[in-house]
């Protein structure tokens, strides 16, 4: 038997379809048949191979460890189809939701609990394949979360856009959250999921800022109560006059030049900035403004073990954020990434290798 997945060769060209043998788990390992792979932003850049980080300046990822050829795919559910002797909680049938932010489990940060930030990562789908395949082989079962009753599709997105948004949600004070409107930049997939798990963790009043007419619609729909075109030459005094004044806290789901300095310009003395998207780009922040406004300005990458728990105990308690979710085939992956490039897709796609 032959699992089947997408890999990337060469940066940026077409995934090409790779037949290898299915392996057996060793030790602690799990092998997964993929029932959903999300497809995120993040891949895009994986794909390319590069992140910008201003004044025409690349982030190569090769540069930080990625080898070629490589299977991206970070948000993976799949079912428990063999386990290496040593692997304890799970069984064959077991349907699960992979963890893709794996540490060491023994460096200083993973011992703190965030093994997302791990100091030798071994992130899946970024520096170990992930699942835009048929089988996926998981180095130990601690990463691995029962979904319960939600289906495969729904959950997978979790893995990434999730848990990224419900961590930095988590990052601001909750009488800050339930008490003073929330700045959401962007709304993407991650935007959108930040809305709805706002407002399951308690956000009264969201503003949603995108530059794009048609998501300013869906972060409505999702729940945010005004919108506001981050590209309007007043978009700042249109944030302050929505918040009330100024924002307490700014979460930033895009991350360019722009929306880092109109989320810093759109906050009250003793306000936060809370960066997580990649777009790339870079700000010049006055230094005085540190001080002086008592500004936080921070990121917030993907979620830890916990972050996951968590975030799952919540879904099952509140129900799934109502982000749109299509499914395609697995086989689709390279026209899914381009129209996820070319700006085409609002929500999610999942991809469905066993359908
Ligand atoms: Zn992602
Ligand atoms: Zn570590």
């Amino acid at each position: 038997m032959k699992m089947r997945s997408f890999d990337v060769c060469q940066c940026g060209a077409p995934l090409q379809a790779i037949d290898r043998d299915i392996p057996q788990p060793r030790g602690t390992e799990v092998l997964l048949k993929m029932l959903a792979a999300g497809v995120c932003h993040s891949d895009l850049h994986i794909w390319d191979g590069y992140y910008e980080i201003g004044g025409g300046k690349k982030l190569m990822l090769a540069d930080r460890g990625i080898k070629l050829p490589l299977t991206m795919g970070h948000e993976n559910v799949g079912a428990v189809v063999a386990i290496g002797p040593d692997a304890k909680g799970v069984k064959v049938g077991d349907v699960r939701l992979v963890n893709p932010w794996m540490g060491c489990g023994e460096c200083k940060v993973c011992l703190r609990g965030d093994e997302n930030l791990c100091l030798k990562s071994s992130n899946l789908g970024v520096f170990s394949n992930g699942g835009y395949s048929t089988h996926l082989l998981i180095r130990s079962p601690r990463h691995l979360f029962d979904i319960g009753k939600l289906s495969p599709a729904d959950a997978a997105p979790l893995a990434c856009s999730g848990v990224t948004a419900f961590s930095a949600i988590k990052k601001i004070e909750p009488e800050t959250l339930k008490g003073e409107a929330l700045v959401i930049i962007g709304a993407g997939g991650v935007g959108l999921m930040g809305i709805t798990l706002a407002k399951k963790m308690g956000a009264q009043k969201i503003i949603i800022v995108d530059i794009d007419a048609g998501k300013r619609e869906a972060g409505l729909k999702a729940g945010a109560s005004v919108a506001v075109d981050g590209s309007a030459a007043d978009a700042v005094a249109q944030i302050q006059k929505a918040t009330g004044g100024a924002a307490w806290s700014v979460i930033d789901f895009v991350g360019s030049s722009a929306t880092v300095k109109l989320a810093v310009d759109s906050i009250i003395k003793g306000g936060t900035v809370i960066v997580v998207g990649l777009f790339g780009g870079d700000i010049t922040v006055p230094t005085p403004y540190l001080p002086m406004r008592a500004m936080t300005l921070r990121g917030s990458y993907v979620g830890s073990q916990t972050d996951m728990a968590e975030l799952l105990d919540l879904v099952q308690r509140t129900g799934m954020p109502a982000v749109p979710i299509r499914t395609r085939p697995l086989e689709d992956v390279n026209d899914t990434l381009n129209d996820l490039r070319a700006g085409k897709i609002v929500g999610r796609v999942v991809l469905t290798p066993a359908a």
